[in-house]
């Protein structure tokens, strides 16, 4: 063919992009946008996380990632970091919707997740929400609507998804479902099987665990498509 490496590659059946960034120990040596990059170094994120350096690269390039790594590993920023770019990318504006949701298991999660997008999405044009209930659902409907990444909890979006009229999720181009082992350990299965079923199925969707279940695999059958599959288990 016209590109020798590519097609060696396509023989080795090696990823190019990971071939190209497999190197990448920093943040900076990423393709982000300058936002991402200033958000970063708000937060003194600069040296990447095992899981972070594994996951980034894939889902930059679209993929749908099925990452396994232990508490504490930097799961928050290898999940975030794609979605804020993807946005990017796609020169998401206030005025386009939903564009990314993130499913965690807890508010208290949630909100930690919430905190660190806040730092790191802080130079680009998008707004974020929590959806994560004890509020006044009606006010928090007619809040949501018009944010562009929300992080919920998978009880209240659901009832959002059913019950709010005008909260509609068609445009979303990114779903991660964060510690995904909990959220069914919570017994939050059927709910996250309707929410599933309430969102577009052309999206990219980023699953991340601490353990792999059974029930972790059979959620992954169902919402990934040809996941890249990434285990950290070495410390990071
Ligand atoms: P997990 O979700 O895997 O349990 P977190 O995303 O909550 O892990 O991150 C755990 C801790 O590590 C947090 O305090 C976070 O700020 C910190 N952290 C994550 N990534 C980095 C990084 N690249 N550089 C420095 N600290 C980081
Ligand atoms: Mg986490």
């Amino acid at each position: 063919g016209a590109n020798p490496l590519r097609d060696e590659l396509a023989e080795l059946r090696v990823p190019e992009e990971r071939l190209r960034y497999v190197s990448a120990k920093k943040f900076a040596e990423l393709p982000l946008s300058r936002a991402t990059l200033g958000g970063l170094a708000r937060g003194k994120w600069a040296r990447m996380t095992e899981i972070q350096r594994a996951a980034i690269p894939h889902a930059l390039a679209g993929r749908d990632v099925l990452g396994a790594a232990k508490t504490g590993s930097g799961k928050t920023l290898a999940f975030l970091v794609p979605v804020v770019e993807k946005l990017f990318r796609e020169k998401w504006s206030r005025l386009d919707g939903v564009g990314a949701l993130v499913v965690s298991p807890t508010r208290e999660l949630a909100l930690q997740i919430f905190e660190v997008l806040r730092v790191l999405g802080a130079q680009h044009d998008l707004a974020a929400g929590l959806v994560i209930g004890g509020k006044d659902k009606g006010e928090e409907g007619q809040r949501i609507a018009r944010m562009n990444i929300l992080v919920c909890t998978p009880g209240r979006l659901l009832q959002h998804l059913d019950e709010t009229a005008g909260f509609e999720c068609n445009g979303l181009q990114v779903l991660v479902l964060d510690e995904a082992d909990r959220i069914l350990d919570l017994g939050f299965k059927a709910t996250l099987l309707a929410i599933l079923d309430a969102l577009p199925r052309t999206r990219q969707t980023l699953l991340f665990s601490a353990t792999q279940t059974r029930d972790v695999r059979a959620l992954a059958s169902l919402s990934l498509k040809q996941p890249q599959y990434i285990g950290v288990h070495e410390h990071s």
